[in-house]
């Protein structure tokens, strides 16, 4: 099946053949990860722990479910969240006095609660994350972990003194966003949502969007800046050096599963998945090609070469089924092995190691004396090559657009890019927009690109881009 041409049923079918999620589960969009799907988010989770840990977030855990009352405290995250939660409104036989919200994210949760731990300046900055599940009831058609109604999801709440503390920490958030989409080598682009696309809530929120193999756009994650739109409603506030009573300013920072989705969508072939090696559950696979009367010898060979590479904290499978070398070769493509070894009896005479690379196909030697250093290397460039190669799909996939009559209008229409664009930045014109052509504005880029044109609506002379493209 073809990634390009077929992507929808493509993406189905590695999900299954991978043995990442078990789709039979009896209620549709709640995932049943399997053992090596599960592995690689654990790792994908290690790594995000990782990065907020270096930067002084502290791990906690809240309860899954919230009180109505606090849940309706700001008015606007209501709204934005009405028709997509889950209520518990029994308990056992008995109807709650106070419904409960099984958390579609957990602002909510929290915020009655930070409100107690904040007392003065010095409680400030407060940094959070935790690592969850999140429910929301999800009307379109569901896709594993793209389009869920349980969210494998992690979500970090700051407070600060100031809206100018508050800014300094979206500006570290984007930073942890470069690194983990580096390591996943996951292309973005970071674009101000509009006004009416924003977080409910926020006072701005910023999209981190990845151009899918349809040429769809996918949001993968998203930081928002709060000011004191929920510290007023759940009275967070502190004292400052003067005895002065303050609100404090929060942003949000979060990313989900859809992360796996993405490095599935960006990365497979025909052939399977292809893992990024920071997550990949193995690294690197051994196969021994055994000839006639040199099974005792390969094998002893590859368990040496493995124990190698595991004492150099290489994750290593060998391959020993009694099974064709072929056969395997498949087995471990379709999972998406970065690095295949092989080795065989002129393997062993020559003093080297065969490798076949996951990501492009190369073939070549290493050096049996030399193997870690150089399996560390190929491990490295193929981070950097399919980063290289996913960036140049990303931005091959963005059009200058100077008139709308260049979108396509049907939505299967094979043409379709994301299109950049000059925007007055006026509501009217971006609804317009919107509405005429059947696609949404992203946002405008939130590093500020240079643009010199008309608005594609009004013709008024502009300086700001802004994206638009059909979304998964
Ligand atoms: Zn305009």
């Amino acid at each position: 099946m073809s990634r390009l041409n077929n992507y929808n049923e493509w993406y189905l079918d590695i999900v299954e053949k991978a043995q990442l999620s078990d789709k039979r589960y009896p209620i549709k969009g709640m995932n049943v990860w399997m053992p090596y799907g599960w592995k690689i988010m654990t790792f994908i989770d290690r790594y995000i722990r990782e990065k907020l840990d270096a930067t002084n977030h502290c791990e906690v855990s809240f309860p899954l479910l919230i009180p109505e009352t606090e849940f309706k405290k700001e008015k606007d995250h209501i709204k934005g969240f009405d028709s997509e939660v889950y209520w518990v409104t029994h308990a056992g036989l008995d109807e709650l006095d106070v419904k409960l919200v099984i958390r579609p994210t957990s602002e909510t949760a929290m915020y009655p609660i930070f409100s107690l731990w904040i007392r003065s300046h010095q409680d400030l900055p407060l940094k959070i994350y935790q690592i969850v599940n999140t429910f929301r009831y999800e009307t379109k058609q569901t896709r594993p972990f793209i389009r869920m109604r349980e969210i494998h999801f992690f979500e970090s709440h700051t407070c600060h003194d100031t809206e100018k503390d508050a800014q300094k920490q979206i500006e570290e958030d984007l930073e942890i966003v470069k690194d983990i989409a580096n390591k996943l080598c996951i292309p973005y682009c970071l674009l101000k949502r509009t006004d009416w696309d924003k977080f409910p809530g926020a006072y701005y929120t910023v999209g981190i969007d990845t151009v899918m193999p349809n040429h769809k756009v996918l949001q993968i994650g998203s930081v928002h800046h709060y000011r004191t739109n929920f510290s007023e409603p759940y009275n967070i506030m502190y004292e400052d050096e003067n005895g002065e009573h303050k609100y404090v300013h929060q942003t949000t920072y979060g990313m989900s599963e859809r992360l796996l989705g993405v490095v599935i969508s960006v990365h497979g072939d025909d052939k399977g998945l292809c893992l990024p090696p920071l997550i990949a559950p193995f690294e690197v696979v051994i196969i021994p090609i055994f000839g006639k009367n040199n099974k005792k010898e390969i094998s002893e060979a590859t368990v040496k070469i493995k124990n190698e590479l595991e004492m150099a904290n290489i994750r290593t499978k060998l391959d020993n089924r009694n099974d064709r070398p072929g056969s395997k070769y498949y087995d471990w493509e379709i999972k998406g092995v970065p690095l295949r070894l092989e080795l065989g009896a002129r393997d062993i005479d020559n003093n080297v190691v065969t490798f076949v690379r996951r990501d492009n196909g190369e073939r070549g030697t290493i050096n049996a004396s030399s193997l870690i250093p150089e399996i560390k290397s190929i491990l490295a460039d193929i981070t950097r090559s399919m980063n290289d190669k996913a960036w140049k799909f990303h931005n091959d996939a963005i059009f200058d657009l100077k008139t709308t009559s260049d979108i396509p209008k049907d939505e299967e229409d094979s043409k379709l890019m994301v299109y950049r664009f000059g925007w007055c930045g006026c509501p009217e014109c971006g609804h317009k927009f919107e509405d005429d052509n059947n696609i949404k504005i992203l946002g405008t880029p939130y590093f500020s690109e240079s643009y010199d044109g008309e608005c594609i609506i009004c013709g008024k002379k502009t300086k700001t881009s802004a994206y638009a493209a059909r979304t998964m």
